[in-house]
């Protein structure tokens, strides 16, 4: 039962954060919803969970306009490749956009937000893995954020970063120290950092995300 599951993360998660000297408040967890059945995401939205991720945008337009169409309290924030011609329909959609990663899409999501009348919350994606496709290098980030924040319509909240896939787990952390590194510099509130399985180390590093999908619903159906 998800309900369960969340509870017992939570145990562990705050467990870590007391062992780091941290508050409980420093954190929070966005549950990854992708692949997972609106009954699912009800299921998670009962157990407490307020935070939604989705990678794709017609799944996510999908399963959470009914939700809020019933005027349930919750944020969806979309963290899969940002293509350009659907930043305009994410914009409109998505309450924070974690994976922004260049600047081609930052002109197109600007513009959507312009159209939708609001201003858009993002997070820099970072690439900070090899076995990464996408994301700003960590060298170009700082100028990167600076065009970000040019446009109007933008708010830059901090950055997101996937780990390496690695054994390693020393490696996972080096990663994620260079992102908490760039986000010293790039600034705001957010550094959306930990999936399932490397979430221990991303509290470790400063992370105040994590984005947590099979941990809390189970394997995803394929
Ligand atoms: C799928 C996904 C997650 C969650 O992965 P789990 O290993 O299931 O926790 C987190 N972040 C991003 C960007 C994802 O695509």
């Amino acid at each position: 039962m998800l309900a369960e599951r969340f509870a017992a993360l939570r145990g562990e998660i705050e467990r870590e954060l007391a062992a780091c000297g941290r508050a409980r408040e420093s954190l929070s967890i966005l549950a990854v919803s992708k692949k997972q059945s609106l009954a699912a995401i009800r299921e998670a939205h009962a157990a407490g969970l307020r935070l939604f991720g989705e990678n794709y945008l017609q799944e996510a337009a999908e399963k959470f306009a009914p939700l809020r169409a019933e005027g349930l309290a919750l944020e969806l924030h979309f963290i899969g490749h940002l293509q350009s011609n659907k930043a305009a329909k994410i914009a409109a959609l998505a309450d924070c956009v974690q994976s922004l990663d260049r600047e081609e899409a930052a002109t197109a999501l600007e513009r959507g937000a312009e159209r939708a009348g609001r201003i858009l919350p993002v997070l820099l994606q970072l690439n900070i893995s090899p076995s990464e496709r996408f994301g700003c290098l960590p060298a170009e980030a700082p100028r990167f954020a600076e065009r970000i924040r040019a446009h109007a319509h933008l708010r830059l909240d901090g950055v997101m970063a996937v780990a390496p896939i690695a054994t390693d787990r020393g490696l996972i952390s080096a990663a994620f120290e260079e992102a908490a590194k760039t986000f010293a510099l790039v600034g705001g509130t957010t550094l959306s950092i930990g999936m399932s399985g490397d979430w221990r180390e991303a509290i470790r590093a400063g992370s105040t995300m994590l984005r947590i999908g099979s941990a809390l619903f189970g394997a995803r159906p394929s």
